[in-house]
């Protein structure tokens, strides 16, 4: 086949790059840490990354000064729960052994358009009972309540049940964010998460060194007006916003659902569809705050403070000190306020992988909710470094002194991320990953299969199943889609692929 891709940005790799932002500072902007990319992709692209599992997992400040933090070392681990709960730490081991259970399940229903009969039928063997119902539809808060006592391990598990939502922990359907974060295998064991070396550009960037070498073609600066049906009402190419027209028999499109439906304006639509994508939840609530800091933050009652990385340091430093807190947080932005106090998760690469800045000095990226993209009070444009100030603050709470430390800083609302990565509604993963916008409603009921009410036409990116994150499942499952297509149509035979779908 004879492929091009066409990127409206001046470069590769969408939500997922890393950047200089402050001059010899290089930060992934958006996605920074590396969990879900399937096995599969990452073996038939012959992908070679240098990924690291982040040891400690995370830290945890404490307002007193200290923290909790989780190593990888179950027995270390226990210790640290231990000393802030006992009962907690014994929890821990059953919880983890619930979501392996549940991420063991979702697993092989990545690899196809699987839906929601078929993933329940693949949770019904399960020895765990109420499996689906717990980790699938009902509320990350819930299940953290059942097992766990201090309210720090309920925010902290919590957190991994909110990210990327305009929901609060509350929520229904919660508990499958956090399951969607715990079937990666990229960082080693399943659930395991961990830095790629050179930053998440590194992955997109050898993937376009791939299908360059396959004989691809890419054009940056080439954005897509729109879709072309030609006879027969078959897709007959696009044409890019300069006007140029681009003769295609096959588009796949990873733009989520709504700039799609967008693109596919001349092209008549069955309503059912047009509806289903407009109905798409995608309020994004994310700022994410990326910086140059002067030296390494110095947190209360941590020692080796400041003169060189310590554990605080080297894994993801979260704060989520309760459910509650993380309520509140979502209340504000569902009633077009930032959050006074930010959910944050805050990641130091340069800790682990000095090259990523000058000498002595550290990358900082900050990942906080919430924030809607819609203010009650005046505009992102206004409003932007008041929210971003919000989001540090949130932190130097337990580092004092942390923004003085902050030598350049990057503020990327919902609207921000819309602008410079495409995201209708800031949304980072192309629309709620909540079960009632999942399987065969992702993105719209009978079009999950990866194919269009027009033919020729596919949808490869994460508004389609199974949904957002690095994972490269969607573009496999498209690339599958079309390939059973033309084999189809052609009658070629082609070798058989791996994976579930017949
Ligand atoms: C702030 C943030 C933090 C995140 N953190 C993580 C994380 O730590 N780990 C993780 O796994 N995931 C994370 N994610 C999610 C992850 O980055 C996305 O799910 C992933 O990048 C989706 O890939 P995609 O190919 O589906 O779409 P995208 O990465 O959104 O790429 C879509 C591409 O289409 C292009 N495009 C759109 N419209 C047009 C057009 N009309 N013409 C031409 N080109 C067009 C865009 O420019 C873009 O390059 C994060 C996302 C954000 C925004």
């Amino acid at each position: 086949m004879k492929t091009l891709i066409v990127e409206r940005s001046d470069r590769v790799g969408g939500a997922c790059v890393t950047e200089e932002l402050f001059p010899g500072f290089r930060i992934s902007t958006a996605s920074y840490s590396l969990s879900l990319l399937i096995p599969e992709v990452v073996s038939e692209l012959g992908l070679e990354l240098d990924v690291r599992v982040k040891d400690p997992e995370l830290f945890a400040p404490h307002p007193d000064g200290g923290g909790l933090t989780l190593w990888r070392d179950p027995a270390r681990r226990r210790e640290a729960i231990a000393a802030v709960s006992k009962s907690d730490a014994e929890a821990y081991g059953r919880w983890d052994e619930l979501w392996q259970e549940a991420a063991g399940r979702l697993q092989p229903l990545l690899a196809f358009p699987a839906t929601r009969k078929q993933a329940r039928r693949a949770f019904r063997r399960s020895e765990v009972e109420r499996l689906f119902k717990r980790t699938v539809d009902g509320s990350i808060a819930e299940l953290c309540e059942e097992y766990f006592e201090s309210d720090l391990m309920q925010g902290l598990m919590a957190s991994q049940g909110i990210i990327g939502s305009a929901a609060g922990p509350r929520t229904p359907g919660t508990a499958y964010i956090y399951l969607h974060h715990a079937f990666g295998q990229a960082a080693g064991e399943t659930g395991q998460w961990g830095f790629v070396r050179g930053g998440m550009g590194a992955i997109t960037a050898q993937l376009a060194d791939i299908f360059r070498a396959a004989g691809g073609e890419i054009r940056l600066e080439a954005e897509v007006a729109s879709v072309k049906a030609g006879a027969k009402r078959r897709t007959a190419g696009v044409v890019l916003r300069s006007g140029e027209e681009i003769d295609a028999t096959i588009v796949c499109c990873n733009a989520d659902p709504k700039r799609t439906l967008a693109l596919l304006d001349d092209v008549r639509l069955p309503p059912e569809f047009v509806e289903d994508v407009e109905v798409i939840p995608m309020q994004g609530t994310v700022v994410k705050v990326n910086c140059a800091l002067g030296g390494l933050p110095r947190f209360a009652g941590m020692e080796n403070g400041g003169d060189g990385p310590g554990p605080q340091h080297l894994g993801t430093i979260t704060v989520a000190p309760s459910i509650d807190y993380l309520e509140d947080a979502a209340r504000a932005a569902a009633e077009g306020r930032p959050a006074e106090e930010m959910f944050c998760e805050a990641w130091i690469q340069s800790a682990s992988e000095p090259e990523l800045a000058p000498a002595g000095k550290h990358t900082l990226s900050v990942f906080a909710q919430y924030a809607p993209y819609e203010l009650q009070e005046g505009t992102w444009a206004e409003r932007r470094e008041e929210i971003g100030d919000l989001v540090l603050t949130a932190l130097e709470r337990y580092a004092p002194g942390l923004t003085d430390l902050v030598e350049g800083r990057q503020v990327l609302g919902p609207p921000d991320l819309e602008e410079r990565f495409g995201l209708t509604g800031g949304n980072i993963f192309h629309g709620e990953l909540l079960p009632e916008w999942l399987f065969e409603k992702r993105p719209a009921t009978t079009w999950h299969r990866h194919r269009s009410p027009l033919p020729g036409f596919y949808m490869c990116g994460s508004g389609t199943h199974p949904g957002g994150g690095v994972c490269g499942a969607p573009g496999r499952n498209a690339a599958r889609a079309v390939v059973a297509d033309l084999t189809a149509d052609s009658g070629i035979s082609m070798p058989p692929l791996q994976g579930a779908e017949g």
